[in-house]
């Protein structure tokens, strides 16, 4: 009995109304037997010169005393009694109103904690959160936590997904080589290993991109901020990346105002994002085209962007290119070796500087740009 009450929210409830109701009966039953005799003897006492002799008749006084103490007491225990019961039933259903989405979260959480994200706990109307109560606002966090908690498995799933059909196309194509190799189907000459050592270098930089990407969306990496000057940043960009730009026919064009100042990065995360950003601009912009890095002061900001003149991005694909795999022709993009990730990298590590990325095009033929913050120092 006592260990039902320690478990339970609405027993407790319920026997602190009890109490507080046995308190309200005794004050009212001790206060009425002190408060009685005094106030009777009082009025007794004022009616005495209107009743004249009656009062004065031997014994009458304290048998009228005794007779009216009786109905006084009948009256209070009728009414107590009542009260009591009414307050009971009614104390009984508060608790249990009370508690009850109390209990429904519990219920709810011991279902999703079994794996059923998609459970969620009822909410009464559509209040606004100024209007709740602790236990309705407690509800509307729970059901944000599930949402997210939800969201967060189907990701993972995805990812799980992804990687599995990333995976399996070199896979596929080492496997079948090999197999041809063996068979004698295909020659072993120099283009049958080239082959296969593209698709095992492809495997090799989905995995180090993989695993990077972890590391990011962990945050399991130290920034260390250093001041930086723009200039030093783009030109290690175009150190490493100009002979590739000759030996494809773009134009790599630089413009930076000369008053630009230092920056406070970790200089290589940074140069990590241009180096992917600038790599793409060159990996889809045809022979012939230009390649633009402009950088500019606005406000306390810098803003740096790339431009180029190459294969564009349709309107529809925009909002998406920094989605982990995303990638707008999948075929095309797999033969340039692209796995879908390196944006979403880029955009993480551009956010944990405090920046923003993002891209513009005006459609495909018509060239993208893509620019990103730093806080001037
Ligand atoms: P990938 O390794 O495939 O290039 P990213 O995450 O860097 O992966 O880019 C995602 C997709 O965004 C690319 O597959 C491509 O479709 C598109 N993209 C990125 N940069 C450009 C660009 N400069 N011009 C056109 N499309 C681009």
């Amino acid at each position: 009995m006592f260990g039902r009450f320690r478990r339970h929210l609405a027993w407790k409830l319920f026997l602190s109304y009890l109490i507080v109701i046995l308190v309200g009966v005794i004050v009212l039953a001790s206060s009425a037997e002190l408060a009685i005799p005094r106030s009777f003897n009082h009025h007794m006492a004022a009616m005495a010169s209107m009743m004249g002799d009656i009062m004065g008749t031997e014994g009458l006084g304290s048998d009228l005393f005794s007779n009216f103490r009786a109905a006084v007491s009948e009256a209070l225990l009728l009414g107590a009694l009542t009260s009591l019961l009414s307050a009971i039933i009614v104390s009984f259903l508060i608790s249990r109103r009370v508690v009850a989405p109390v209990r429904e979260m519990m219920a709810a959480s011991s279902r999703i904690a079994d794996g059923h994200y998609r459970e969620r706990v009822s909410l009464s109307g559509a209040l606004e959160p100024h209007e709740m109560d602790e236990l309705e606002n407690l509800a509307v966090r729970f059901n944000q936590m599930a949402e997210k908690l939800e969201k967060t498995e189907t990701m993972r799933r995805q990812l799980i997904g992804d990687i599995a059909h990333e995976l399996r196309t070199p896979l596929t194509t080492i496997k079948g080589s090999m197999e041809g190799l063996m068979d004698g189907v295909l020659n072993k000459d120099v283009q049958t290993f080239q082959q296969v050592y593209q698709e095992a270098d492809r495997l090799q930089r989905l995995v180090n991109d993989l695993q990077e990407l972890s590391m990011v969306e962990a945050g399991a990496y130290e920034l260390k901020p250093i001041p930086t000057p723009v200039a030093e940043l783009i030109g290690t960009t175009k150190a490493r990346l100009g002979q590739q730009f000759e030996e494809k026919g773009v134009v790599l064009e630089i413009e930076l105002p000369g008053d630009l100042p230092s920056v406070m990065v970790d200089a290589d995360r940074i140069s990590q994002v241009l180096m992917n950003l600038v790599g793409n601009a060159l990996q889809y912009t045809p022979r012939g085209g230009t390649v633009q890095i402009e950088a500019q002061r606005l406000e306390n900001e810098i803003l740096i962007s790339i431009r180029d003149t190459g294969i564009g991005i349709p309107p529809e694909h925009l909002p998406h290119i920094f989605t982990r795999f995303y990638r707008v022709d999948r075929s095309r993009s797999r033969a340039g070796g692209g796995s879908g990730i390196g944006l979403t990298i880029a955009k993480h590590l551009v956010e944990a500087h405090g920046g923003r990325l993002w891209a513009e095009s005006s459609g495909a033929g018509r060239g993208s740009t893509f620019t990103f913050t730093i806080q001037a120092t």
